[in-house]
């Protein structure tokens, strides 16, 4: 269950390369999935404000089989279209205003909250949903058996990170305002039919409400969170008598609401999202709760939906396996293992080749028409492709993209192998150092693609908007994955795994899933470089990395600082530049990047080097497709099912 907005994340575009944003008017065109079931709505109250809830429904059916899944999106619309006491005495806008303050609940995703208004708007979108959500599922089971004592044997309700935390509260007040439970049996269900996935460790993901506004909103709902952190507390004191408990584990503190503790206390079961990620959700994140609960913390490694990824997206692949290991892959994805055996054989390498350079061609020809790029399709593609955000450390490739060049400036006969540098990513319209790091990259190609001395060489290209619809063109064509985030950050990552199942070559830092798919492939198929998570954890608690000494001392860094400083294309990154150097809103270079630089230069050479023995390439290639069978979301869904879920035996 969601929000049916009438607008997603923005569409990006970019002017004078730098990002603008559009209204992204998704129903344009996807309006035709959804089928509006207006028998189905359900009265809520956010606020002073009494809104409908109309459900529009999307049927996800089941790949050759007959089960169909109904995601249900609700919109919010007003009881009463038009106030006509206040219309017929003349004053037309305001006989409307009622109307336009429920219907902006949803109008966008995600706006902006970094003002009072655009919290207050957020909170009441998560309250909508999550209300009229708990309200249906309690009304059908009510009328199929006539109490809601047993809701607990027939339902769970599973929270995807802080955003739909609020089902506690409002199934606490469902359960006793509405349907006359107590307290205690009320609370006692919810542990047994809530679950909740972490899936970031990045404190904006980690909800807190300042108290005085969310109870000024929703005062019912703070009466029952106050009431849930108060028997927690006198819990603790009366079994942890004795210790000195982190109050870091309270939901309600410094005037804040926690929303993510609160999940924690009142799940059965928390999970994260790969095994390092599981490890660090329980013994950095949740240290404190794992140590009273310890059996609460899971991991279930996230995976892909491979008949998208592989099989619509990459047809000629899909054919050519099928055509080498039958099409039982196409429900078990484990069976693409049967692609091994073909490793060393050369005629299945040499096609697996000419696939990939069939993609290439396709994506070159997207370039062409929409940056007006000419790309070389010998040249190695590597890309990048996620959202913009300091932790995944798209200035690392930046960083190594300006060295290759002022190495190409200074001697234009170095012997590098042509390379294209894709990039797509967004910033969120309010995080200003994103933008600058999507600017630089923009001023970077238009340099660099226009400059003789490095012609076919080096490319870098910036690929506008990025979304699913563009990412099945780009990653059957990726060669070499960039997967770089700062080890310890990154809480999975899946376009690591939908670029491995496509062939490419993942070269990246021990994080998120990389670390297992490192483990499937084996280190002879991957490119692993920098710090590991404790590494990186340790230097970061210590607090005593200075990145100024490194780019005096390392002359490969001091000459880029130096032609980042002197402006590119006249354009200065001065903020940027600051952050990496004595810090801006922040310590400075907070990510490392100074620090695992040289490891990662060195690494690149080496996917540089191999890729120059096509046959070990397209080896390295088949024993990623053959190893990424594990990363179907098939797997993930029953891992949910059997030990997230407690479902019976299918
Ligand atoms: C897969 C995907 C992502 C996630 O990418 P990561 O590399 O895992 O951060 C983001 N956006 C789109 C459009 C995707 O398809």
């Amino acid at each position: 269950m969601s929000i049916c907005y009438e607008y997603g994340v923005f569409r990006q575009v970019t002017h004078n390369n730098v990002q603008k944003e559009e209204p992204d008017l998704w129903m344009d065109l996807a309006d035709c999935w959804l089928s509006e079931n207006h028998d189905e709505s359900e009265v809520v109250m956010v606020g002073d404000k009494t809104i409908l809830a109309i459900p529009h429904d999307m049927y996800v059916t089941g790949y050759d089989n007959w089960g169909i899944n109904n995601l249900r999106l609700w919109e919010a619309t007003s009881p009463k279209i038009i106030d006509m006491e206040l219309f017929s005495r003349g004053k037309y806008l305001e006989s409307m205003e009622d109307r336009h303050h429920i219907e902006v609940i949803s109008k966008i995703l995600y706006p902006e909250d970094a003002h009072l208004e655009g919290k207050i708007l957020r909170l009441s979108q998560q309250y909508f949903f999550v209300s009229a959500s708990m309200k249906s599922m309690a009304r059908k089971h009510y009328a199929k058996y006539g109490t809601l004592s047993n809701l607990h044997e027939k339902v769970i309700v599973h929270v995807n990170d802080t955003h739909p935390s609020l089902v506690v509260p409002e199934l606490m007040r469902i359960l006793m305002d509405e349907y006359d439970l107590d307290w205690d049996y009320s609370f006692d269900m919810i542990k047994k039919m809530v679950t909740y996935t972490n899936h970031t460790i990045m404190p904006e993901a980690l909800e807190k409400w300042e108290i005085t506004m969310f109870n000024s909103l929703l005062p019912r709902i703070g009466e029952i969170i106050a009431g849930i952190d108060e028997r927690f507390r006198r819990r603790i004191s009366k079994y942890y008598r004795d210790q000195i408990i982190d109050e870091g584990i309270y939901i309600i503190n410094n005037g804040y609401i926690h929303m993510a503790n609160m999940m924690v206390l009142c799940s059965g079961k928390v999970n994260g999202v790969s095994s390092l990620h599981a490890d660090i959700v329980k013994n950095q994140l949740f240290k404190s709760f794992s140590q009273i609960f310890p059996a609460k913390f899971t991991g279930v490694t996230n995976g892909i939906s491979y008949r998208r990824w592989l099989c619509q997206a990459n047809a000629p692949l899909t054919r050519m396996i099928s055509e080498l290991i039958g099409t039982g892959f196409l429900k078990d994805a484990e069976l693409l293992s049967d692609l091994l055996p073909y490793q060393d054989n050369e005629s299945v390498l040499t096609m697996l080749s000419e696939i990939k350079r069939g993609n290439k061609l396709r994506l070159i020809e997207y370039i062409k028409n929409n940056n007006d790029i000419t790309v070389n399709p010998d040249s190695i593609f590597t890309v990048q492709a996620k959202r913009l955000h300091e932790y995944k450390r798209q200035l690392l490739n930046v960083f190594h993209i300006i060295d290759l060049y002022l190495t190409l400036k200074d001697n234009p006969n170095a012997p590098i192998h042509p390379r294209t540098f894709i990039f797509s990513a967004k910033a969120a319209s309010g995080y200003y150092i994103a933008k600058q790091i999507i600017s630089l990259i923009l001023n970077l190609g238009s340099l660099i693609n226009n400059d003789k001395d490095v012609k076919d060489i080096l490319k870098v290209v910036f690929l506008e908007n990025y979304s699913v619809s563009l990412s099945e063109i780009l990653i059957p064509a990726v060669e070499i994955s960039e997967q770089i985030s700062l080890a310890g950050k990154e809480a999975s990552g899946t376009g690591n795994m939908k670029m491995m199942i496509n062939g490419a070559v993942t070269l990246g830092t021990l994080d998120g899933a990389n670390v297992e798919i490192k483990e499937k492939v084996g280190d002879d198929n991957i490119f692993i470089f920098g710090m590991k998570a404790e590494e990186a954890e340790a230097l970061s608690k210590s607090g005593s990395y200075n990145p100024l000494t490194a780019f005096l001392e390392d002359k490969d860094l001091s000459r880029i600082l130096e032609f980042i400083s002197t402006g590119i294309n006249g354009v200065f990154f001065n903020d940027l530049l600051t952050s990496m150097t004595t810090g801006f809103n922040g310590p400075a270079d907070q990510y490392f990047i100074t620090k695992d630089f040289q490891s990662y230069k060195a690494t690149e050479k080496m996917a540089e080097e191999t890729y120059k023995d096509i046959l070990k390439w397209n080896k390295m290639s088949l024993i990623n497709i053959g190893n990424a069978g594990f990363f179907s979301a098939d797997r993930s869904v029953k891992e949910y099912y059997k030990n997230i879920w407690n479902g019976p035996n299918l």
